[in-house]
């Protein structure tokens, strides 16, 4: 058994504010939101990063996901950002992977 914070998540032994769950994914919003709508779509298998993906449906599938929040919660229409933070230099902290998806206000460009 894994002991990482999502995969405790996922089992259900850390408390979360879900939004989606299948069979793949499960999607809560972020302990420290960066935006109005700040949510990650997770993977349910410990996968440590996209680095480590080989089922490149899994990714198709988080998108699927992605598209139906945005949608749900009403962020289509103006827009939303979707992220992905890879390693160090990318800003991973949680090593397990997972997708940002971030609405509700202006993005800047270039990220920090
Ligand atoms: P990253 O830096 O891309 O690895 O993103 C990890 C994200 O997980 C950060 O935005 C954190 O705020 C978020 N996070 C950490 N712990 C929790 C938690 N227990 N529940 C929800 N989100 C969390
Ligand atoms: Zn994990």
């Amino acid at each position: 058994m894994v002991d990482c914070v999502f995969c405790r998540i996922v089992r259900g032994e850390l408390p979360s504010v879900k939004l989606f769950e299948d069979d793949k994914v499960i999607a809560i919003k972020d302990i420290n939101p960066q935006a109005p709508f700040h949510a990650l779509v997770i993977s349910k298998k410990h996968i440590e990063s996209i680095l480590e993906v080989e089922d490149g449906e899994l990714i198709a599938h988080i998108f699927r996901v992605i598209k139906f929040l945005a949608n749900k919660y009403n962020l289509a229409k103006k827009g939303f950002r979707v992220v992905n933070n890879c390693g160090h230099d990318g800003g991973q902290t949680i090593y397990h992977l997972h997708f940002h998806l971030m609405g509700g206000r202006p993005m800047d460009w270039p990220p920090g």
